[in-house]
């Protein structure tokens, strides 16, 4: 347990080490015991307090040893060498803390994408507002954003334009424009205007408070390496201490040697051995990543997957609404002739309004920039990922998918020539068993895809594949456009998974996807990532979150992560190897205990000055 910085214990602290520069004046030299006493009461009361009582715990941390190491000092009559100890440990603190508190940042900074209140409109006209408390208000209510606040909740803008700066929470540094009718995320900034919104997501539900949940989760969600490290310093110290003794006792029972030389020499090993660098270090390592790669617009859900990150050496990534925006929009409508294209547009429309896929985007928009009534009964529907869907709608059996489902759903037989003639791109809707009529749609790449994926295979990537439930006729060209050669098309959710399971084989496979059908090789790769905006269930499942669909983060994220375990393994490698060398010269006896300490808190220091390196 560390003691807090805070006034007092500077104040005690400086005072202390006056004190100690005057117990070297000759005239008081008989004092020596009593100045020095209360130099180390001044400096060290806490630390020995918890010290003493981890004795008796059996819990051995640092603070035992270097406890165990003053008290041993004084008892040997070295006055200056335990004041030496606790000054020199101190200040090892202070600094460390110091570093530790700048590392902390990121994570602190991303509370602040919360607020406390919003501004509620009592009154429509005068716009009269009142500050409530955020976790009281409830969807649909409507709130007052002004230039400068944070956007309290999840809402879409009834009244104004305004720039905001998402960057907080997207990574994205440019400002974007909104105006009337867009949606606007919690924790983004209002830059300039007025905004009147309407709350669409609770405080629970919404963006900024989700962030903030799954980043302090993930900090709690340890991983192999920071595990075995507490359960190695749990067994390591005892050892130390146990070792420390023998050190002290052994040679002057066996040899007959001086005791006093041997306790010292004991208390430099002891010292010596302190695994806090390491201790402190590596979660400190882990925690710094998260925190940097969360302000890039990715959101880690625990240090454990950041070790699956780094060794990245496969990024599958699926196509509808992860390579292409999943802003698709109607391209052609044809009917057979049974119903009118307003017709089968409202069935779609029906069926449609409760799945969260692209396609039933572009229909939804359709329907509302056309005023369409759609006023239908939906019963029994389905989404079957990968095909499509259907319901019973008007007494009718209707399903809306791709060509794979046409097959499946259509009863009477169609003719061979026009089979022949169908366009295998289109979603076909059948209804009691036969094809009524097709849409074609036009889907966009998503801007800055290409020089992503460049980007991405620079970064020691064996290849970069693509997997869709698409069809070919559809995939290949936005394959070769955005540069991918390896790619995988007419995979059902099932398909997809033995692809991720394949390639697995042959090294770490970073998936990345938006649907509901992605969701089982989300959970499968090593590690998954969900498109923010996508289904739910594929944020629930994958281990990173790109916020705002910003796929650049990605890139950030595996050079971060790598560089991160870089770190770690320097800083692991660095204290081992400055150990092992005190250790030896301590035990034969050419250290003094106070450079021991030195070196400790030196090693732990520059550890933690180390991992600042991960958030530049
Ligand atoms: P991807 O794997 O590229 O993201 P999906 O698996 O989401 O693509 O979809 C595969 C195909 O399944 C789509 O191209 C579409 O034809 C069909 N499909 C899936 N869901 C729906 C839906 N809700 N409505 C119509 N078609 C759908
Ligand atoms: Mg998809």
């Amino acid at each position: 347990m560390k003691d807090k910085i805070d006034k007092l214990n500077i104040f005690l602290y400086i005072i202390s080490i006056l004190i100690f520069a005057i117990s070297f004046i000759p005239t008081i030299t008989q004092y020596k015991l009593w100045f020095c006493l209360v130099v180390i009461l001044l400096s060290g009361y806490k630390l020995i307090f918890n010290g003493i009582k981890d004795i008796f715990k059996l819990n051995f941390e640092e603070d035992t040893l270097m406890t165990i190491a003053i008290i041993a000092a004084f008892i040997l009559g070295e006055f200056p060498e335990s004041c030496m100890i606790i000054i020199l440990y101190r200040l090892g603190e202070f600094l460390e803390d110091k570093a530790v508190e700048n590392s902390n940042k990121n994570i602190k900074d991303i509370v602040k994408i919360k607020t406390k209140t919003a501004n509620i409109v009592i009154d429509s006209i005068s716009n009269k507002i009142e500050i409530v408390d955020v976790k009281d208000v409830i969807i649909g209510q409507k709130i007052l954003i002004k230039p400068g606040e944070l956007v309290p909740l999840d809402c879409k803008i009834l009244k104004g334009i305004s720039t905001l700066d998402t960057s907080s929470i997207t990574g994205e540094s440019i400002p974007i424009t909104v105006k009337e009718d867009d949606v606007i995320l919690s924790g983004s900034i209002n830059l300039n205007g007025s905004l009147i919104c309407i709350v669409e997501k609770d405080y629970k539900n919404s963006l900024a408070s989700k962030i903030v949940d799954l980043v302090y989760e993930a900090t709690n969600n340890k991983g192999k390496t920071e595990e075995f490290i507490t359960k190695f310093s749990k067994i390591y110290t005892p050892i130390v201490i146990g070792l420390a003794l023998l050190i002290a006792v052994m040679p002057p029972i066996l040899y007959n040697q001086e005791f006093k030389t041997w306790v010292l020499r004991a208390l430099v090993f002891l010292v010596a051995s302190c695994p806090c660098s390491i201790v402190i270090s590596v979660p400190l390592a882990f925690f710094s990543c998260i925190g940097s790669i969360s302000k890039k617009g990715m959101i880690i859900k625990g240090t454990k997957h950041i070790e699956n990150l780094a060794n990245t050496k496969y990024i599958a990534f699926d196509k509808t609404g992860t390579i292409t925006t999943g802003k698709m929009q109607i391209d052609k409508m044809l009917s057979r002739g049974n119903y009118t294209d307003d017709e089968l547009l409202k069935y779609i429309y029906a069926l449609e309004n409760n799945s969260n896929h692209p396609i039933s985007t572009a229909i939804k928009q359709k329907v509302e920039d056309e005023n369409i009534d759609v006023n239908y009964n939906v019963n029994n529907y389905e989404e079957i990922p990968g095909l499509g869907v259907k319901a019973k709608i008007d007494g009718k059996e209707i399903s809306f998918g791709n060509y794979n489902f046409l097959e499946e759903s259509v009863t009477n037989s169609l003719d061979e020539n026009e089979l022949r003639g169908i366009n295998k791109n289109a979603s076909f809707i059948v209804i009691d068993g036969n094809l009524e009529g097709y849409i074609t749609f036009k889907e966009e790449i998503r801007k800055n895809i290409i020089n992503i994926i460049r980007k991405l295979r620079k970064q020691n990537i064996k290849d970069i594949i693509m997997l869709t439930g698409d069809n070919e006729e559809n995939s290949k060209p936005i394959a070769e456009k955005v540069g991918i050669t390896t790619f995988y098309s007419g995979l059902l959710p099932q398909d997809k998974l033995e692809k991720v399971k394949e390639i697995k084989k042959n090294g770490n496979v970073v998936f990345i996807g938006d649907g509901i059908n992605d969701s089982p090789v989300l959970a499968e790769a090593d590690f998954g990532i969900s498109m923010g905006e996508g289904a739910e269930i594929a944020n629930n499942i994958a281990d990173g979150i790109l916020i705002s669909n910003n796929i650049d983060s990605v890139c950030n994220s595996i050079k971060t992560s790598k560089k991160t375990m870089k770190i770690i393994k320097e800083n692991v490698l660095f204290s081992i190897i400055v150990k092992i060398i005190v250790l030896a010269l301590g035990t034969l006896g050419v250290l003094p205990v106070w450079v021991a300490v030195i070196a400790d808190t030196g090693v732990s220091l520059i550890a933690v000055l180390n991992c600042l390196r991960i958030l530049k």
